[in-house]
């Protein structure tokens, strides 16, 4: 199985081609993050994210190595990827995406051996579009994650795959393709995420 690590910076279009890519193919899986930010209209504790207060984040924060997978602080609130849920998903044989910050994604590539996917906007210009044409954040908000953005295309070069959402057709059509090339792979990751056919 697969463990996928997409990075974009906030309003690029990331869970607008996620969702699209685990309509057309079978077998992903998405890993819910506990966060203690606050939920947004419409998102919902289970499903989107474990929304948990703080003290319930650092408890399970100081499980390690059990607890999180990575964790990391981004726009001022705290995000974690439990181990229990990706082992969840992987000893079920589906392939298992995290949507996580760069912070999150270089603690991933320490631990185990991710497929790393980058999904960049065309321009910050555009980006600043889409985040405000979202309509979800407030000016401050949206300062703060286009101030993040710079930060984060500055660490697309350490990522596996680079995915510009200009069209969004093709970078649907392009996520699908990296998913559907590693699925093919020969050899894959050699500590202990397992090919799904060991001969
Ligand atoms: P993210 O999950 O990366 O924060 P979203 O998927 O919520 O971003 O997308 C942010 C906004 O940009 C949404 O309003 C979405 O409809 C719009 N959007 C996504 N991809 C494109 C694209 N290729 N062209 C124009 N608008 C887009
Ligand atoms: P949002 O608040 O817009 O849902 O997410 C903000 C940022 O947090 C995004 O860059 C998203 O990828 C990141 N994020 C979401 N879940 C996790 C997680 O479990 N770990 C880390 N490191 N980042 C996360």
């Amino acid at each position: 199985m697969l463990l996928l690590v997409l990075s974009a910076p906030s309003g690029c279009g990331k869970t607008t081609i996620l969702t699209r890519v685990m309509r057309d193919l079978p077998g992903l899986v998405f890993s819910v993050s506990h966060t203690t930010r606050q939920p947004r209209p419409g998102e919902i504790d289970g499903v989107h994210y474990h929304f948990v207060e703080a003290n319930v984040f650092a408890a399970i924060r100081n499980r390690q190595p059990t607890g999180f997978l990575e964790w990391a602080e981004v726009h001022g609130n705290m995000y974690g990827t439990s181990v229990d849920e990706v082992d969840r998903h992987r000893h079920a044989g589906q392939d298992v995406i995290l949507d996580i910050d760069v912070q999150g994604a270089a603690q991933v590539r320490q631990r185990t051996r991710p497929v790393t996917i980058f999904i960049a906007p065309p321009s910050l210009a555009e980006l600043e579009r889409r985040l405000r044409g979202r309509g979800t954040e407030s000016e401050a908000t949206i300062a703060l994650r286009l101030n993040n953005a710079r930060k984060e295309l500055a660490c697309s070069g350490a990522y596996d795959y680079l995915v510009v959402n200009d069209q969004l057709g093709q970078a649907v059509e392009s996520l699908r393709s990296i998913i559907i090339a590693e699925r093919c792979r020969q050899r894959r990751m050699p500590d202990g995420w397992p090919a799904h056919w060991s001969g």
